[in-house]
This record gives structure tokens, C-alpha cells and sequence, in this order.
């Protein structure tokens, strides 16, 4: 069907009306601690929210995966929980029941096929201007997904995320453009970012998959490790590219007092970060996300590598 905000809003209302656990979830919200940092001139929030455990504690290798029912899949959804059908009966859109945006969907492929990007941009860019005044995001098998084993999109209200507004006050500096599409990188992020503008999903996804094929891919990932943020900007539709070098930091984990339970994925690379413990949402600071951002994504100098060899 077709989908737009108004058909997504009266969906959420819905959904919410029938479904306590996810109407709990999505009020506890409102009341969630959050603090704001800066960090090198980007606003990034801390949201201290317990009920997001489960996702940054998930266990995501291939044995866990196995032993558990897959959550995405329509057999297993609770009996309460329906979708909208969309693209060509692809995808289901579905409400996220463990929120973190005021506004959060879950966009899982109809089959249970493993989280991979290629093919799939020119789909996000399509879903990212049917939703309008959502960010439409990928976490890669590695980078914060937790059902690799089935693939999905997520979204979340725009307004929502600090790394839009961020980039819009940056310089960018074009690398290449492809067609209707053009890739540009700015040194002015605290976070090394790939941007791709198009107002056509095919020339975007034609101009991803370049910078993918340039991408250091390593021998135990299926594909280049990465998150994706992807939403309208005027007539274009812009794809952000986060490229990324490790799943989680290095002192991830949740025994002794040098752990923080911090996961990163799109949302927090895209300025919100998530604390499941008050711990650590007390602890985290500019400085410790300067670290982590050190650590886990690809840095400038590759990164400027990767963008000189797709020039043409
Ligand atoms: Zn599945």
C-alpha cells in the first residue's frame, strides 16, 4: 500500500491503542532521563533507557542466533502486533515495541534473509521520502543489529536525531558525482561520514554501491561494516554513510567498574546515545565518545583513501 505520515500516524495510534506493552514502552519514554553534550560542535544526547537491555546486551552470534525464535518474523510476532505491506509486498512496516524515538518503526523483509545492504539503498531511499519527516536507518550484521539473521530497516521521527541539523551547518566537500547523485565528505564532524545527495533512489544506490565496492571489508564480515541514516533534504534524499572499523568498544561489557553496556548503532552515531545502565549514563561524557567514535569508526585518513580511489 501506499504510505505516507498520516496513514504511519494513524497506524501508530492503533497499534498503540491495542497493544499495552508497547503503549507502556512508548509512554515510559516521555519520562526518560536525557542530557546533552558537545562534542567538537555537534550536539550528541545521552538517553538513559533501561527497557533498551535487551538490544545492547544481545547476543548476535551465529549459535544464540540459532538456539533463539527470530522476532522479526511474522510467526513469531505477538498476536497483537500487525504491519502495513510495502514496496511491492517486500516489506512489512511494523512499530518498534522497545522504542527509542517518540516515533519508532521496524521495517523487516516478508522472508527471514540475512541483514545485507547491497541492492537494498535505492529501497531505503524510496521508504525515506514515502515516510517524509522520518530518518529511515541500517545497522549493519556487526554494527548494532540485533536480528543480522533477518533483514530489516528501521525509522525514526527526524527531529529526533542531531547529526541532520549537524551536517547542514558543515561544509561538504563533493568527491564524486555519478549521474543524478553526488558523494561529498566534510572534516568538520567529530565522526568521519560519507554523504551521498540524489533525488532519484536508483543513482543513489548506483553511487553507494561504488563506495561499498571501495570499502575495506574484512575476512570474518559478509560485507563492509557500516550504519546508514537516510532522509529527505529539499528535493534530494540524503543517505549518510558511516563506515565503520568495530562492533562495539573495547570496554563494552557489564562486569567490573571500567564497563559501560554501550552498543553503538545509527542512532547513536546519528547523535543519540543509549545507556540501558544509570551508570553509565551518569559517566558518559564528551570525551569518552570522542573515544568511541576513535574506536569504532573507520578514520579520516582511510576514509579519504576510500574517497580518492572512486574518482574518476
Ligand atoms: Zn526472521
Amino acid at each position: 500500500m501506499d504510505i505516507n505520515s498520516k496513514v504511519i500516524a494513524d497506524f501508530i495510534a492503533d497499534q498503540l491503542s491495542k497493544w499495552e506493552l508497547a503503549d507502556n514502552n512508548f509512554k515510559a519514554l516521555a519520562g526518560v532521563k536525557v542530557k546533552t553534550l558537545d562534542v567538537d560542535g555537534m550536539p550528541i544526547k545521552v538517553q538513559f533507557n533501561p527497557a533498551r537491555i535487551v538490544s545492547s546486551s544481545a547476543k548476535v552470534d551465529a549459535k544464540s542466533l540459532k538456539e533463539r525464535k527470530c522476532f522479526l518474523c511474522e510467526a513469531n510476532r505477538p498476536a497483537v502486533q500487525y504491519g502495513l505491506e510495502w514496496g511491492d509486498g517486500r516489506y512489512t512496516v511494523l512499530i518498534n515495541p522497545f522504542p527509542i524515538f517518540p516515533r519508532h518503526l521496524t521495517i523487516p523483509d516478508n522472508g527471514h534473509v540475512d541483514q545485507l545492504i547491497r541492492g537494498r539503498v535505492a529501497d531505503m531511499m524510496r521508504l525515506a521520502r514515502a515516510l517524509e519527516d522520518y530518518t529511515v536507518f541500517y545497522n549493519g550484521p556487526k554494527c548494532g543489529a540485533s536480528a543480522p539473521d533477518h533483514m530489516h530497516f528501521q525509522a525514526g521521527n527526524s527531529d529526533f536525531l542531531t547529526i541532520g541539523e549537524a551536517l547542514r551547518k558543515v561544509a561538504l566537500e563533493p568527491i564524486v558525482e555519478d549521474g543524478a547523485a553526488r558523494a561529498s565528505v566534510s572534516d568538520e564532524l567529530p565522526l568521519p561520514v560519507i554523504v551521498i545527495d540524489s533525488p532519484c533512489p536508483e543513482a543513489g544506490q548506483r553511487l553507494f554501491e561504488r563506495i561499498y565496492d571501495a570499502l575495506p571489508i574484512r575476512d570474518d564480515e559478509t560485507e563492509p561494516m557500516m550504519n546508514l541514516l537516510c532522509y529527505p533534504e529539499g528535493d534530494d534524499i540524503r543517505l549518510v554513510v558511516i563506515p565503520r572499523k568495530q562492533h562495539r568498544p573495547s570496554f563494552y561489557g557489564t562486569e567490573g567498574d571500567d564497563t559501560m553496556l554501550i552498543s553503538p548503532a545509527s542512532v547513536d552515531m546519528g547523535g543519540v546515545f543509549i545507556t540501558p545502565l544509570e551508570k553509565d549514563f551518569e559517566r558518559l561524557d564528551a570525551d569518552l565518545i570522542r573515544r568511541i567514535f576513535a574506536e569504532l569508526c573507520l578514520d579520516k585518513a582511510t576514509l579519504r583513501k576510500v574517497a580518492e580511489s572512486i574518482k574518476v
